[in-house]
């Protein structure tokens, strides 16, 4: 505790606590005998004076005392009004003073808790580090001021350090939340209070006497510290992508959830004989027309420093914007890079060649969507939910959740038939159970079609099928 906290607790305590510390202060006790007033020169009026001004009389006689210098050598107290200096600190301090001056420029007059505050000035490090500065000084030849600064690049390096380590949890802590998609703003100090009580004093100091507005816990804070992860990975990949030989673009838009144009970048490069492909960036767009986002890719290749000549793929889905063959961005970027061969993007024609050829099998149609009933009749219905989880326990079955088939989201209608197939005792007795209890219309004809030659057998035939194009587009993804 400084000076400072000391003063500010100090008076908050009552009258009483402040004259029970002084009654018991061995040194005082004798000294306060001193200073009392003499009994034999109180007027009668001051007989009857109240407890509370007794006690504001006997304080406004309490000076200073000169056995106090006996134990700490370093007061300088020439005029009592003037109050106490220390000698070490006045010399050999470090500029400007701490606590306003406190011992160096103002003395200290504070004579009711001046034993307290003469071992608080004592132990502090300020005090102590002038101590050491007076003790250099005497087997040295350098000057007060020279020893001064040295003292002052010690005292900054090491605040310096002990602020990176401080930093360097803070960042490990938020790059945690933020790599396992956890909320980093409502859930960050709750990280840092668990920390903290499985025994990380430094951060627990840091947390504890830290001023409010170096804490770095604030919302302000936590985005300056993403943001700084962000611009770091970003240089670190960009400085790789800028000496590789060669590199492709890949670049897709979409509406975010307020609305506004995204175009995310991706880029696929060499790093020692390997391909690498990482998101790169997202770029707003005021328009998706082929024209924007032609400019907006041509920034990025600016901004991020690379060279056209090396530009030797791009890659879009099959949208008229991109993929044009007479205006589309992949025309455009042309100008630019010849070379750059459009590819349309593998997957994505895999997934479109699958659900075209399902289309024209009424059977797979059939199972296709009843994969979408399933999950929605579970999806919303905690109740149906918890049925089939009951049920699952029953059988021995995995506790499994039904996933949605979504014809734009590759290899979820693999992972949705794997799901049904495997949960398929399952699925078949709570929709039975569910119709024979409340009688829903769409459970028993679901279980109707999930129980029959022709339901299993789809089923069983599709696994395969989806298995083997998961399998074809995995590689694409780069998994
Ligand atoms: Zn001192």
């Amino acid at each position: 505790m400084d000076i400072r906290n000391y003063l500010s607790n100090s008076r908050k305590r009552s009258h009483k606590e402040v004259a029970s510390d002084s009654d018991s202060d061995s040194d005082s006790t004798s000294d306060n005998e001193s200073v009392m007033p003499d009994p034999r020169c109180t007027q009668p009026a001051q007989l009857v004076q109240s407890k509370s001004d007794k006690k504001k009389a006997y304080k406004s006689k309490l000076t200073y005392r000169q056995q106090w210098k006996l134990k700490y050598s370093w007061i300088d107290c020439a005029n009592a009004e003037m109050g106490m200096f220390c000698v070490i600190c006045k010399k050999y301090g470090k500029p400007p003073g701490n606590a306003r001056g406190a011992w160096t420029t103002r003395g200290i007059t504070d004579w009711n808790h001046a034993t307290e505050m003469l071992k608080l000035h004592n132990d502090s490090k300020w005090h102590k580090d002038a101590a050491i500065t007076a003790q250099m000084a005497q087997q040295s030849d350098l000057s007060v001021l020279e020893l001064q600064n040295a003292a002052s690049a010690r005292d900054t390096k090491e605040r310096k350090k002990k602020n990176q380590a401080i930093i360097l949890k803070l960042l490990c802590s938020i790059y945690f939340l933020i790599k396992h998609r956890i909320p980093h703003t409502t859930t960050f100090n709750d990280l840092l209070a668990l920390q903290v009580a499985n025994g990380d004093e430094q951060l627990a100091h840091h947390l504890e006497q830290s001023p409010g507005n170096a804490m770095y816990t604030s919302k302000f804070s936590l985005t300056s510290l993403i943001e700084a992860i962000a611009t770091w990975l970003r240089r670190k990949l960009l400085k790789s992508l800028r000496e590789s030989p060669f590199f492709s673009i890949l670049a897709d838009e979409c509406e975010d959830i307020s609305t506004q144009e995204e175009l995310s970048i991706c880029c696929r490069w060499i790093v020692d004989g390997q391909a690498e492909e990482h998101f790169i960036s997202v770029l707003h767009v005021l328009a998706c027309d082929a024209e924007t986002i032609t400019e907006a890719i041509e920034s990025f290749i600016a901004s991020s420093d690379l060279q056209y000549r090396k530009l030797v793929g791009q890659g879009y889905d099959g949208a008229a914007v991109f993929s044009g063959c007479r205006s589309g961005v992949q025309v455009r970027m042309r100008t630019h890079a010849a070379h750059a061969v459009h590819v349309h993007c593998a997957c994505h024609r895999l997934q479109l060649a699958s659900i075209q050829a399902a289309k024209t099998v009424p059977e797979i149609q059939k199972v296709f969507g009843m994969m979408g009933n399933i999950w929605k009749l579970f999806y919303y219905s905690p109740k149906k939910m918890q049925a089939l989880k009951e049920v699952q326990a029953v059988l021995g079955l995995p506790e499994l959740k039904v996933v949605k088939p979504s014809d734009t989201r590759w290899l979820s209608h693999e992972r949705c038939m794997r799901a049904i197939r495997k949960e398929l005792p399952a699925l078949i007795t709570t929709l039975q159970q569910l119709y024979e209890t409340t009688g829903d219309a769409e459970a028993f004809g679901l279980s109707t079609l999930l129980s029959c030659f022709t339901g299993v057998a789809s089923i069983c035939f599709l696994s395969y099928v989806l298995d083997t194009l998961a399998k074809m587009m995995l590689p694409c993804k780069g998994r």
